[in-house]
């Protein structure tokens, strides 16, 4: 609703949803806080620098569908972008294969699960339990393809058992993220038209110009500030003053009280229950370890990202930052971005350089390296709540979360943590366009699942 309150709309978290929205805000004049615990600006959109060499968190790279988003990503960065052709693998029998498979990559695999994939398609399975990822992506894809690449890529990456595990993941985690939505290939069916009949599909991106994808955040902030807005690093929200069903302050980390119009939160949820004396949800984000390596020597594939599906590989996924721009490695050398999921206190979390043989083993064994010889460094980096974990109850723990949280009439979530949503970056600046609309003009808001994916079954 729009109000005429001098008080500021704070903002928690300076990623891409709380930078948009409070880009949009500041621009017509409203007063804006963000407050980010973070050093830098991003989020999960922040990069990393080291002696010549930017890493972001696993591949970033700007891409939608709308058009209106598409308008804004150009309004920000202007010349400031690249438009690369994209170019995925994945990696499975010891081989790789461009992603999604094409009708060179078919032929490639081993011909026992050639000659069975085949046969289930003459097999189509019934999905008794809707949410079951298991049944839904047997029914999509056949159950040799499951078995032999899904089931296992996903059980690494999410750390469930897959029996565990949501079909929001499947529509979410394989549609998304590892099947291009402009290859129709979200049924075995429609891989193996694609083999028979292939269709050239030419997928771009965009990417900053100056490395790293952070500086779509860094010019948003820089715009906030001029614009008159406030943009707090290094700073949390330690407490929430709450009167009834209003929050009226907010205490940050760096001694101010800041009175509050409206309280926008895009952080994850637990700290947020815990300050308003919530019992904790049963939600679970999934966090990572990024193994940011510098190779000597040109990158040995062309693939920017590559999914290690192959049981022998213990890492997730790697992504070759100077394939997105060549200006994120110096000279002579490319870097790698290894990326190993965990969860926040477990072994990985606590002590990641334990995995460091095993990152130059993977990267070895799978020849992304000449040789261990050539990986010259391995920067770490812990990234907190990088997933929302969709185990099969998780769709009524959420609506039970915010259902408590809705009994606040000033706070709104936003973004990805703050909605627990596995999103895209474009997902997350729609959403915040959206909200600063409302702010502004009182449009009614309309649920997530009109960005995503959640209800397409
Ligand atoms: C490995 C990986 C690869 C990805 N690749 C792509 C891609 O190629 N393209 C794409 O479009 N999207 C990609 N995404 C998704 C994209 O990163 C997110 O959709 C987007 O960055 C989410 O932005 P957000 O602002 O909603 O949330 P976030 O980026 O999570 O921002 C929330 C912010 O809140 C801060 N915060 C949390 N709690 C507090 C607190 N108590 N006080 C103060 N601050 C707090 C956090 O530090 C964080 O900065 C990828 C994500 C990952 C993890």
């Amino acid at each position: 609703m729009p109000n005429n309150s001098t008080a500021p709309i704070v903002i928690v978290g300076a990623g891409v949803a709380g930078l948009t929205l409070g880009h949009l805000l500041s621009k017509t004049g409203k007063p804006v806080i963000i407050v980010e615990q973070e050093a830098k600006v991003g989020g999960l959109a922040r990069s990393f620098r080291y002696n010549g060499f930017t890493f972001d968190i696993g591949p970033h790279r700007f891409h939608t569908d709308d058009q209106q988003v598409m308008n804004f990503i150009l309004e920000i960065l202007k010349d400031n972008h690249l438009v690369i052709p994209r170019k995925s693998g994945v990696y499975m029998f010891g081989k790789y294969f461009d992603w999604p498979l094409g009708s060179s990559s078919l032929f490639k695999l081993p011909l026992k699960v050639m000659v069975k994939s085949f046969f289930d398609l003459l097999r189509k399975s019934q999905v008794k339990n809707p949410d079951s990822f298991t049944e839904h992506t047997i029914s999509q894809y056949g159950d040799t393809l499951y078995r032999t690449f899904f089931k296992h890529y996903t059980e690494k990456f999410i750390r469930i058992p897959c029996e565990d595990v949501h079909t929001d993941w499947a529509l979410a985690g394989i549609n998304r993220a590892v099947i291009d939505k402009r290859v129709k290939a979200d049924t075995l069916f429609d891989l193996i038209k694609g083999v028979l009949l292939p269709k050239r599909v030419d997928t771009v991106f965009i990417y900053p110009r100056q490395p790293g994808v952070d500086n779509f955040c860094r010019i948003l902030a820089d715009n906030i500030r001029q614009q008159g807005g406030i943009v707090h690093t290094d700073t949390r929200v330690k407490k929430v003053v709450q009167d009834g069903t209003a929050i009226n302050e907010v205490e940050l980390s760096n001694g101010e009280s800041v009175e509050v119009d409206k309280l926008i939160w895009s952080g994850e949820i637990h700290s947020l229950a815990g300050m308003l004396g919530l019992e904790p949800f049963p939600l679970r984000y999934l966090s990572m370890v990024c193994y940011n390596t510098a190779v000597r020597g040109e990158p040995t594939r062309d693939y920017q990202w590559i999914y290690y599906g192959d049981r022998s590989i213990t890492i997730n996924r790697i992504s070759v930052p100077c394939l997105f721009n060549p200006a994120n490695a110096p000279e002579g050398y490319s870097g790698v971005n290894v990326e190993i999921t965990c969860f926040e206190g477990d072994e990985i979390w606590e002590r990641p350089e334990n995995m460091i043989p095993v990152v130059r083993k993977d990267l070895n064994a799978s020849k992304l390296v000449r040789s261990e010889d050539d990986i010259e460094e391995i920067w770490i980096e812990r990234i907190r709540n990088t997933y929302p974990i969709y185990d099969l109850p998780y769709r009524q723990n959420l609506s039970k979360a915010m259902s408590e949280l809705s009994k606040l009439e000033n706070l709104m979530l936003l973004g990805r943590c703050g909605t627990f949503w596995y999103n895209n970056m474009d997902h997350s600046m729609k959403m915040a366009m959206d909200y600063a609309e409302h702010l502004l003009t009182g449009k009614e808001l309309q649920g997530k699942e009109k960005y995503f994916a959640i209800n397409q079954r």
